[in-house]
């Protein structure tokens, strides 16, 4: 980093070579000039704390903002990527996926019968609930830019860019298998006396003449479709 009191060190330097020679009319007028460059001296020295402060200070500040930013994004409950961050990665993958005309999937997974495990376990363990089945969703979505984030209540999402609708259907399939294996007992479900989810999917090539949230709404409406044949399986759209 550039010394930004170079020139005031300068100065105190010029002015100790002075004092060092005999170029003052007498010793009082010297003993004055020391007097006069030893608060210099102190002064600067409070600068440059001064200065280190306001670093140290802004440092803080940025990592306090970059945390903020961080914590804005995430769900408190799941630790899961929020609605918010979703809607800014969509938006960014689907510009991606119409550059490099690479296709791109959504799965959107809705938590069977959640009302009525509420109602029969209560609230909190409902949340765990909640918990358990956003940590084994995780466990399905493997690539680096694969982004899962909860959407709403009981609902996630899942993002797959350049993956057609093949490849998001053996995630689906995946998330299926593995909250399955869960075993979370939910006496009051009409199914199988366990927690399950239901998934919609569904891909295309994004082009730019597309609506974006097309997507979005067809894989809402292949969930929808999930939820009228039975519950526990995924449909595609
Ligand atoms: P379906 O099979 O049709 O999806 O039925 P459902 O009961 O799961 O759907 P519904 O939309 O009727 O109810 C969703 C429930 O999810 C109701 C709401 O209280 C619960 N819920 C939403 N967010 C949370 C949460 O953060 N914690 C808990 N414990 N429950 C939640
Ligand atoms: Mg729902
Ligand atoms: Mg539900």
């Amino acid at each position: 980093m550039d010394n930004i009191f170079s020139r005031e060190e300068q100065i105190i330097s010029r002015a100790e070579a002075l004092l060092g020679t005999n170029s003052f009319q007498s010793a009082k007028d010297a003993s004055n000039y020391r007097v006069l460059l030893d608060e210099y001296k102190i002064l600067l020295r409070q600068m440059m704390k001064i200065v280190k402060m306001a670093d140290k200070t802004q440092l803080d500040l940025k990592i306090v903002s970059e945390k903020l930013n961080r914590l804005s994004h995430i769900d408190v409950l799941t630790g899961l990527y929020n609605r918010r961050y979703f809607n800014e990665a969509y938006v960014k993958e689907w510009n991606s996926a119409v550059r490099s005309q690479k296709e791109l999937a959504i799965i959107m997974i809705d938590i069977d019968y959640f009302k009525k495990y509420n109602d029969t376990y209560g609230h909190l363990q409902g949340d765990e609930c909640l918990k358990a089945v956003a940590d084994v969703i995780k466990k399905a979505v493997k690539r680096p830019r694969d982004l899962l984030a909860r959407f709403g209540g009981e609902e996630f999402v899942v993002l797959l860019p350049e993956t057609g609708l093949e490849g998001a259907v053996s995630v689906a399939q995946d998330v299926l298998f593995l909250v399955n294996g869960l075993d979370i007992e939910h006496a009051a479900s009409p199914l199988q006396k366990k927690v399950t989810v239901s998934l919609g999917v569904a891909a295309t090539l994004p082009q730019n003449n597309l609506a974006k949230e097309e997507l979005i709404n067809n894989s809402d409406k292949a969930l929808y479709l999930a939820k009228s044949s039975g519950r526990n399986c995924y449909k595609e759209y």
